[in-house]
């Protein structure tokens, strides 16, 4: 444990990161290829892609990724992963390469080594295990997703049936449940509302999963209090400001979108519910794409203006192949479409900000 760290926290990290600037100049020399050369379809409409922002990165993966990058150059490789610390593909091959090892399970990590709680939440009983193992933790669980699980906490103590509305088998819906088995039931959507059982009607309170779709949501809420009229509400949104910023956007570019391309992987998702979002609200069609090389031409048979957005676990590289992709089949026109700003950050985990100060201290006494 022992290579001197020299990336920046997140808290202190600039604004624009460099993620940013490469889409930032892709896009600029998209838009400067554009006003030189003009992009006309043969029929004489003009080409153009409508790319929505905020995209990408939220605040939590940016977090996370970061974790993983500094525990490896804090500590060396290998450094053990729970399940993929962020639901991307190409961030997961990334880290990989750099020496994380992603596991299922804290029992697959070796015996006194150190183990990274995704992005995700864990329940208690995974710190329990992972004390049981002897193994050093760094919980790089998302602030947001934690406060989920202190609110599942209050409500248990206070005896409440709490109705976790949020999919089967998610990581995140797993890891909040676990705070408090006895008293969560998972509603899988407004569908689920009619197999709902509590114990009281007038003690019961709804929380949610944070990357789910705004919408959806609340009309399983409705449902909800359509059966219980006095449901609780939680104290703030659990549907976190990354997932509500990027639906506002891809509801804009839909609007004027023939087609809506969204880069993300299958398993994340808050990407996901920006393709429902974005065919809900007025895009023709869209799909969800890993990257450029997933995109089928034929989708887009017919297509003037297309929209393009990311999932908060994907990094701007993966837009930017996409905008080249694009550029090289005439559409080079890139207007960014921008509803609302976003600046959130948050600060590393606890474990690497006590180790990067005690390493700190440490060369200044030295
Ligand atoms: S999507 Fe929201 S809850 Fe999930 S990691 Fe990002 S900021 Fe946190």
């Amino acid at each position: 444990m022992s290579a001197t760290p020299s990336r920046p926290s997140a808290a202190d990290a600039p604004e624009t990161s460099a993620t940013d600037s490469a889409t930032d100049s892709a896009t600029d020399s998209a838009t400067e290829s554009a006003a030189e050369t003009g992009t006309e379809t043969g029929s004489g409409d003009r080409r153009r892609v409508l790319l929505a922002a905020p995209r990408g990165y939220c605040a939590g993966v940016d977090r996370a990724v970061i974790a993983v990058e500094q525990a490896l150059e804090q500590y060396g490789a290998p450094v053990y992963v729970r399940h993929e610390i962020v639901h991307n593909k190409y961030v997961v091959k990334t880290l990989e390469k750099k020496g994380a090892i992603f596991v299922e399970e804290t029992g697959e990590v070796p015996e006194g080594e150190i183990v990274i709680f995704s992005a995700h939440g864990v329940a208690p009983e995974v710190h329990k295990e992972a004390e049981r193992g002897k193994l050093a933790t760094i919980d790089a669980t998302c602030p947001l997703v934690t406060k989920v699980h202190k609110e599942a906490v209050r409500y248990a103590k206070e005896d409440y049936d709490i109705l976790l509305i949020g999919h089967e088998g998610h990581e995140e819906v797993i890891g909040t449940s676990g705070e408090a088995p006895e008293h969560v039931t998972l509603v899988d959507g407004p569908d689920d509302v009619a197999n709902v059982d509590v114990r009281d009607p007038e003690k019961v309170v709804w929380l949610s999963q944070t990357t789910l779709s705004v919408d959806e949501t609340m009309e399983t809420v409705d449902a909800l209090k359509g059966r219980y009229p006095n449901l609780l509400s939680p104290p703030s949104d659990d549907i976190c400001y990354a997932t509500q910023n990027r639906q506002t956007a891809i509801k804009q570019v839909a609007k004027d979108a023939d087609f809506v391309l969204v880069v993300g992987s299958p398993n994340s998702s808050n990407s996901v519910r920006l393709v429902e979002t974005a065919i809900a609200h007025g895009a023709k069609d869209g799909r969800l794409v890993d990257g450029a090389e997933e995109i089928d031409e034929s989708w887009l048979e017919g297509a003037t203006t297309i929209g393009l957005s990311s999932g908060a676990s994907v990094p701007d590289v993966l837009v930017d192949g996409v905008l080249e992709w694009l550029a090289e089949r005439g559409w080079e026109d890139v207007e960014i479409v921008q509803p609302v700003e976003e600046r959130m950050q948050f600060s590393l985990p606890k474990e690497l900000r006590r180790d990067l100060r005690a390493e700190a201290a440490a060369r200044m006494t030295g």
